[in-house]
């Protein structure tokens, strides 16, 4: 398929299927199309409803759908995030585990209330229990799965 093509796909897919708002619909397509892999996840999980085992800055969609909580949709997305900007892509999942989701519902009048829940910190096999601190600051170190190492959020770098 073509560019534009698969582009008229993922919005029409994102606004029939998933209930977004057109402007959130074009955003959320740009960032599906960044990575090819993915994107053909996205397009297989759609068709078939089939969730493919491929991992993406070191998460499979399904890690990201149970141990986060995530809807699907929300899953491929971050999967985008974790791929090509896996500091980025770890800090949301931090924020996840930290502060829960934003869940937007609508009360009685119709408006949208935006409600937080919380998610219980997933127990990774391959993680020690705690972080270790950063050396010069002190702060908790965030492990970057992709790159294997451990980076300061406080300081902005690898340890
Ligand atoms: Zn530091």
């Amino acid at each position: 398929m073509a560019t534009r093509e698969k582009n008229n796909y993922l919005v029409n897919e994102l606004t029939a299927r998933y209930g977004f708002e057109r402007g959130h619909a074009l955003d959320a397509a740009e960032r599906l199309m960044r990575h090819h892999g993915i994107y053909n996840d996205f397009v297989q999980y759609n068709q078939t409803g089939q969730v493919s085992d491929n991992k993406y800055g070191g998460y499979t969609l399904a890690q990201l759908v149970n141990d986060y909580q995530l809807e699907p949709i929300g899953a491929f997305l971050m999967l985008v995030e974790l791929e090509t900007d896996a500091v980025q892509g770890q800090y949301y999942l931090n924020q996840i585990i930290q502060h829960g989701h934003r869940v937007k519902t609508v009360d009685e009048d119709g408006d949208e209330v935006v409600e937080f829940r919380t998610v219980a910190s997933p127990v990774r096999e391959d993680m020690a229990p705690n972080n270790p601190n950063c050396p010069k600051c002190n702060s908790e170190l965030t492990w970057i799965d992709q790159y294997k190492r451990w980076y300061c959020y406080e300081c902005k770098e690898y340890v």
